[in-house]
């Protein structure tokens, strides 16, 4: 591996979620970081930008900015950014762009990661989308970034050469889950919840596809959810408690926490 100082520049957008911070792990290995936020109004942006600033930090990035896109918020038409539509519960049975789609939003964070990259001379931008295993996002599939990339090559300087890369997005969250915990990401200062900032809801969308990448991983996720939500996975939570003083088992049997990811692993596949 080259040394710190050797290796390129690349421009990553960290959104303070499990998906970008293992992206920003896996280019880590090869790339010195500028790691880019975007803040758009939505309901957990205070809890993103914080994390934004320990996974930059954890990563040693080079050099770090928020950018706002307040506008997004503005402009509404999501459920994530206008109070007056909800988030809703994940729903198996749903079908088309969920509500919580913001219009076009990952266009305007590469066109400014793209002008970013242009002006410090990385060689790349890098994404966190996932295509696989996701909400069914327009702007997170292979072709949209194909096509963008294209507008890259015409609309920078020529010699400018950036490329975008999207590290995760035909991995599985269960994938994603695995590969950084190889890498050691720090996904105790990731937060993925679309309605909640103190405790995640364990409800929509993004928890429900977050819990179902730890428990088809067979790892427990760090971060703190809604206590009514039994979290699989979390040593004792939702399996009889060990001792007399109802604490949770200290070793909870290989055999007993399979049954529990496979029963919540059922759960979530039920209509
Ligand atoms: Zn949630």
């Amino acid at each position: 591996m080259p040394a710190a100082e050797e290796k390129p520049l690349a421009v990553v957008l960290l959104s303070g979620g499990m998906d970008s911070a293992v992206a920003a792990s896996m280019m880590a290995r090869t790339h010195r970081l500028a790691c880019l936020h975007g803040t758009y109004g939505q309901r957990t942006a205070n809890r993103e930008r914080v994390c934004f600033g320990a996974l930059s930090q954890y990563l040693g990035a080079a050099n770090r900015r928020v950018m706002d896109l307040s506008h997004l918020g503005d402009l509404g038409g999501s459920s994530l950014t206008d109070p007056g539509l909800q988030v809703a519960d994940a729903d198996p049975a749903r079908t088309g762009i969920p509500a919580t789609y913001v219009p076009f939003r990952n266009a305007h964070l590469l066109a400014m990661a793209v002008s970013w990259a242009e002006v410090l001379g990385a060689c790349q931008v890098a994404i966190g989308a996932v295509e696989e295993d996701s909400s069914g996002y327009p702007d997170c599939t292979r072709a949209f970034y194909a096509a963008f990339q294209e507008a890259v090559r015409l609309g920078t300087r020529p010699g400018s050469r950036i490329q975008l890369v999207m590290p995760v997005i035909d991995l599985s969250k269960a994938e994603i889950v695995r590969r950084g915990q190889e890498l050691a990401t720090p996904f105790h200062l990731t937060w993925s919840c679309y309605r909640d900032e103190a405790r995640a809801c364990g409800r929509c969308d993004s928890c429900v596809l977050r819990l179902r990448g730890f428990a088809a991983a067979g790892l427990s996720d760090p971060i703190q959810y809604d206590p009514a939500v039994e979290v699989p996975g979390d040593a004792g939570k939702g399996l009889p408690a060990a001792g007399p003083g109802g604490g949770r088992a200290p070793n909870v049997s290989r055999a007993r926490r399979a049954a529990a990811l496979t029963a919540f692993l059922e759960r979530l596949r039920r209509p």
